[in-house]
Protein backbone atom coordinates (compact mmCIF):
# COMPACT_ATOMS: atom_id res chain seq x y z
CA UNK A 1 0.00 0.00 0.00
CA UNK A 2 1.06 3.32 -0.56
CA UNK A 3 1.03 6.88 0.15
CA UNK A 4 -1.75 8.05 -2.31
CA UNK A 5 -4.18 5.31 -1.10
CA UNK A 6 -3.56 7.11 2.46
CA UNK A 7 -4.46 10.67 0.68
CA UNK A 8 -7.29 8.88 -1.48
CA UNK A 9 -9.27 8.14 1.54
CA UNK A 10 -8.18 11.09 3.87
CA UNK A 11 -7.88 14.01 1.69
CA UNK A 12 -5.04 16.31 0.43
CA UNK A 13 -5.84 19.38 3.30
CA UNK A 14 -2.72 20.53 4.92
CA UNK A 15 -3.17 23.11 8.51
CA UNK A 16 -0.23 26.00 7.35
CA UNK A 17 1.38 28.45 9.54
CA UNK A 18 3.36 31.40 8.77
CA UNK A 19 6.94 31.62 10.60
CA UNK A 20 6.15 35.44 11.60
CA UNK A 21 3.22 33.78 13.79
CA UNK A 22 3.29 33.10 17.59
CA UNK A 23 3.51 30.19 18.93
CA UNK A 24 -0.01 30.97 21.09
CA UNK A 25 -1.79 31.29 17.06
CA UNK A 26 -0.02 27.68 16.68
CA UNK A 27 -1.07 26.08 19.70
CA UNK A 28 -4.94 27.43 18.76
CA UNK A 29 -4.44 26.43 15.24
CA UNK A 30 -3.50 22.60 16.38
CA UNK A 31 -6.00 22.57 19.21
CA UNK A 32 -8.74 23.74 16.37
CA UNK A 33 -8.04 21.58 14.10
CA UNK A 34 -6.96 18.43 16.92
CA UNK A 35 -3.97 17.44 14.51
CA UNK A 36 -0.47 17.66 16.36
CA UNK A 37 1.64 19.29 14.03
CA UNK A 38 1.46 22.49 11.23
CA UNK A 39 3.54 23.22 8.07
CA UNK A 40 5.44 25.87 8.12
CA UNK A 41 5.41 28.19 4.57
CA UNK A 42 7.42 31.11 3.83
CA UNK A 43 6.21 33.56 1.36
CA UNK A 44 6.53 31.95 -1.53
CA UNK A 45 4.70 29.19 -0.33
CA UNK A 46 7.63 27.09 0.12
CA UNK A 47 8.14 24.76 2.76
CA UNK A 48 10.18 26.70 5.56
CA UNK A 49 10.36 24.20 8.44
CA UNK A 50 7.18 22.17 10.57
CA UNK A 51 6.75 22.68 14.09
CA UNK A 52 4.93 20.06 15.98
CA UNK A 53 2.94 20.16 19.98
CA UNK A 54 6.35 18.90 21.20
CA UNK A 55 8.26 22.19 19.96
CA UNK A 56 5.57 24.34 21.81
CA UNK A 57 6.07 21.98 24.63
CA UNK A 58 9.83 22.38 24.85
CA UNK A 59 9.77 25.84 24.47
CA UNK A 60 7.55 26.09 27.26
CA UNK A 61 9.85 24.74 29.12
CA UNK A 62 12.72 26.06 28.15
CA UNK A 63 11.20 29.51 28.39
CA UNK A 64 8.10 29.10 30.23
CA UNK A 65 4.75 31.11 29.22
CA UNK A 66 6.62 33.81 27.22
CA UNK A 67 7.22 31.00 25.14
CA UNK A 68 3.86 31.77 23.72
CA UNK A 69 5.20 35.43 22.32
CA UNK A 70 8.04 33.74 20.18
CA UNK A 71 8.07 33.50 16.44
CA UNK A 72 6.92 29.74 15.27
CA UNK A 73 10.44 30.35 12.89
CA UNK A 74 12.30 29.91 16.27
CA UNK A 75 11.06 26.84 17.35
CA UNK A 76 9.97 24.89 13.98
CA UNK A 77 12.28 22.40 13.07
CA UNK A 78 13.98 23.59 9.45
CA UNK A 79 14.75 20.25 7.89
CA UNK A 80 11.71 18.76 7.03
CA UNK A 81 11.49 15.31 5.70
CA UNK A 82 9.03 14.75 2.96
CA UNK A 83 7.57 12.02 1.15
CA UNK A 84 6.17 11.51 -2.51
CA UNK A 85 2.77 9.50 -3.13
CA UNK A 86 4.38 6.43 -4.35
CA UNK A 87 6.35 5.57 -1.26
CA UNK A 88 4.96 2.34 0.56
CA UNK A 89 3.40 3.10 4.19
CA UNK A 90 6.01 0.72 5.09
CA UNK A 91 8.78 2.86 4.34
CA UNK A 92 6.76 5.93 6.03
CA UNK A 93 6.92 4.01 8.99
CA UNK A 94 10.40 3.19 9.05
CA UNK A 95 10.78 6.89 8.64
CA UNK A 96 8.92 8.00 11.54
CA UNK A 97 10.48 5.32 13.83
CA UNK A 98 14.02 5.82 12.72
CA UNK A 99 13.02 10.05 12.70
CA UNK A 100 11.56 9.89 15.59
CA UNK A 101 8.76 12.13 13.73
CA UNK A 102 4.89 11.44 13.52
CA UNK A 103 4.38 13.82 10.51
CA UNK A 104 5.54 13.74 6.91
CA UNK A 105 4.20 15.74 4.18
CA UNK A 106 3.81 14.59 0.69
CA UNK A 107 5.78 16.49 -1.85
CA UNK A 108 4.79 15.85 -5.93
CA UNK A 109 7.33 18.13 -8.19
CA UNK A 110 7.91 20.64 -5.31
CA UNK A 111 4.08 21.49 -4.79
CA UNK A 112 2.73 20.04 -1.40
CA UNK A 113 0.23 17.46 -1.83
CA UNK A 114 -0.79 16.32 1.71
CA UNK A 115 0.33 14.98 4.85
CA UNK A 116 0.64 11.53 6.40
CA UNK A 117 0.57 11.06 10.07
CA UNK A 118 1.23 8.47 12.33
CA UNK A 119 -2.33 7.79 13.32
CA UNK A 120 -3.25 7.47 9.55
CA UNK A 121 -0.55 5.34 9.13
CA UNK A 122 -1.85 2.81 11.83
CA UNK A 123 -5.06 2.83 10.50
CA UNK A 124 -4.20 2.00 7.30
CA UNK A 125 -1.97 -0.74 8.46
CA UNK A 126 -4.48 -2.05 10.77
CA UNK A 127 -7.33 -1.97 7.90
CA UNK A 128 -4.95 -3.74 5.84
CA UNK A 129 -4.62 -6.18 8.83
CA UNK A 130 -7.58 -6.82 9.24
CA UNK A 131 -8.57 -7.32 5.20
CA UNK A 132 -5.70 -9.93 5.04
CA UNK A 133 -7.21 -12.15 8.58
CA UNK A 134 -10.71 -11.79 6.89
CA UNK A 135 -9.42 -13.62 3.53
CA UNK A 136 -7.33 -15.98 5.69
CA UNK A 137 -10.54 -17.44 7.44
CA UNK A 138 -12.52 -16.95 4.64
CA UNK A 139 -9.49 -19.57 2.62
CA UNK A 140 -9.65 -21.47 5.78
CA UNK A 141 -13.20 -22.60 6.19
CA UNK A 142 -13.64 -22.97 1.86
CA UNK A 143 -10.76 -25.25 2.27
P1 LIG B 1 6.08 14.95 15.95
O1 LIG B 1 6.41 13.61 16.51
O2 LIG B 1 5.73 14.88 14.48
O3 LIG B 1 5.08 15.70 16.76
O4 LIG B 1 7.42 15.82 15.97
C1 LIG B 1 8.54 15.55 16.79
C2 LIG B 1 9.69 16.49 16.38
O5 LIG B 1 10.06 16.21 15.01
C3 LIG B 1 9.35 17.98 16.42
O6 LIG B 1 10.53 18.70 16.76
C4 LIG B 1 8.95 18.31 15.00
O7 LIG B 1 9.20 19.67 14.62
C5 LIG B 1 9.83 17.36 14.20
N1 LIG B 1 9.19 16.87 12.98
C6 LIG B 1 7.89 16.51 12.79
N2 LIG B 1 7.69 16.09 11.55
C7 LIG B 1 8.88 16.18 10.92
C8 LIG B 1 9.32 15.89 9.58
N3 LIG B 1 8.51 15.41 8.64
N4 LIG B 1 10.64 16.14 9.29
C9 LIG B 1 11.49 16.61 10.22
N5 LIG B 1 11.13 16.88 11.48
C10 LIG B 1 9.84 16.67 11.83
Amino acid sequence: MTVKAILASKGTAVITIEPTARLRDAAKLLSEHRIGAALVLGADNRIVGIVSERDIVRALADLGGTALDEHVGLVMTRKVATCNQAETVRSIMERMTAGRFRHVPVVESSRLIGIVSIGDVVKHRLGQLEQESTALHEYIQTA
